[in-house]
């Protein structure tokens, strides 16, 4: 039996130029994230790229990564048989039984785009659909609303057979809107944030804060775990480690403490973009969330944004809290993010820190910090290193 992977990408809003790049850009992606599992030819034809997987390769698996590529809109895997409607008939049924079996009603589309083959579509789904219903007679065909449609697709050389199609995980291919810094704590949010971006077909680079010894190495390695989930989707980033230490202590030692929360944010969004400039990222992107905590207010965003000439993108500031735990949920970082590890906001967190931060006491505040410099020297200490999807 010859299996192959049919997949649909968002072919409605793409045309000419935009259309080849989007094209070779999810190639070249897929094919990064299939490499480790083995050879695979692939072809487009008719919106629909066919990834064929050489004889020794697990497809179930294959399948799976497929349904974490960014731009593919769904995907299925399919029968591949010589173009004959004896052999469709006679391997269909076993084929589908997974899908069958547990299901009540179907229906069988036909497909034909080769326009030489003898049958014509409703021939070829009146066909089938008697042969399922002798082999599967649990089974009644509802045309409008069937629990499965079983599609038949002739083509060029081959006839695909395929049951269910699988959602993708949409959006637009890792790396075909540019470049972002992503804050990356190891909270909740921040990862969400990331991922939400890259599924809008930007490639990711890290920042993250660290502050030894007051966190440790392990909110640091659970840092590594939340962004190698999100390259499970987009291939791999950078993360830069940003000792934050030094920082962290002159203001808690110079400036008034309820202002700490805002001081600490404009010092990270400062840092963040000095490497971004160095990466030639075009934005940073943070995890805030509007009103969640005193950091998160209008007027506290509006301080440490003036900080910064680059946009800063905030995918999850009108979404509820329960809204992002569904999503880190689904994406596979909300078990991470919650274990226990300090973080370094966390360990300098003001007990009243304020909501409404004025400019002129901001300013006042931070005329006691050699500012330049310590953003100096955050950059220059920063360590980097690649993070890879944990499939890769
Ligand atoms: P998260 O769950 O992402 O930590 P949060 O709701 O806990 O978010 P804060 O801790 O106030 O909010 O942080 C707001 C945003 O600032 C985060 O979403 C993240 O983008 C950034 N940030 C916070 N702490 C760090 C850190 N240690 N390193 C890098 N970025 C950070
Ligand atoms: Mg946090």
């Amino acid at each position: 039996m010859r299996e192959v992977i049919l997949i649909k990408y968002g072919e409605l809003v793409l045309k000419g130029q935009n259309r080849r790049q989007f094209e070779e850009r999810l190639l070249r992606n897929l094919r990064g994230r299939l490499a480790p599992l083995g050879a695979f030819g692939y072809s487009y034809a008719q919106s629909t790229l066919t990834v064929t997987p050489a004889d020794d390769v697990d497809t179930g698996r294959a399948a799976d990564y497929v349904g974490t590529v960014f731009g593919i809109v769904a995907y299925s895997r399919a029968l591949c048989l010589p173009k004959e409607m004896d052999a469709v008939l006679a391997q269909a049924g076993d084929y589908l039984a997974g899908d069958l079996l547990g299901a009540q009603t179907f229906k069988v589309e036909g497909k034909r785009s080769d326009k030489r083959f003898p049958l014509g579509s409703p021939q070829i789904a009146a066909d089938l659909g008697e042969r399922l219903l002798a082999q599967y007679p649990h089974l009644t065909v509802d045309v409008h609303h069937p629990d499965v449609t079983v599609t038949v697709e002739v083509r060029d050389q081959y006839i695909f057979v395929h049951g269910k199609q699988h959602p993708g995980a949409g959006g637009l291919p890792a790396g075909s809107s540019g470049r972002a810094v992503l804050l990356i704590s190891g909270g909740i949010d921040s990862p969400v944030a990331g991922w939400m971006m890259a599924r809008r077909g930007v490639s990711l680079v890290g920042v993250h804060f660290a502050s030894p010894p007051y966190t440790g190495p392990w909110a640091e390695k659970k840092v590594h775990t939340l962004l190698g989930r999100v390259a499970e989707y987009t291939g791999g980033s950078y993360l830069h480690t940003v000792h934050f230490t030094k920082v962290q202590e002159a203001i808690k030692k110079h400036c008034p403490d309820e202002l700490g929360t805002v001081l600490t944010r404009r010092m990270m969004m400062r840092v963040a973009e000095r490497i971004a400039r160095t990466e030639r990222a075009e934005c940073l992107i943070t995890g805030e969330n509007l009103g969640q905590v005193a950091s998160q207010t209008l007027p506290a965003l509006a301080s440490t944004d003036s900080v910064c000439t680059l946009p800063v993108f905030r995918p999850l500031i009108g979404m509820d809290k329960k809204e992002i735990i569904a999503l880190a949920r689904n994406i596979g970082t909300f078990d991470t993010s919650i274990l226990p590890y300090e973080d370094c906001c966390t360990v300098f967190t003001p007990k009243h820190p304020r909501t409404r931060p004025k400019p002129d006491i901001i300013a006042a505040a931070e005329a006691k910090l050699d500012v330049a410099g310590l953003v100096e020297e955050c950059v220059a200490n920063a360590r980097g290193q690649v993070i890879l999807g944990e499939s890769a």
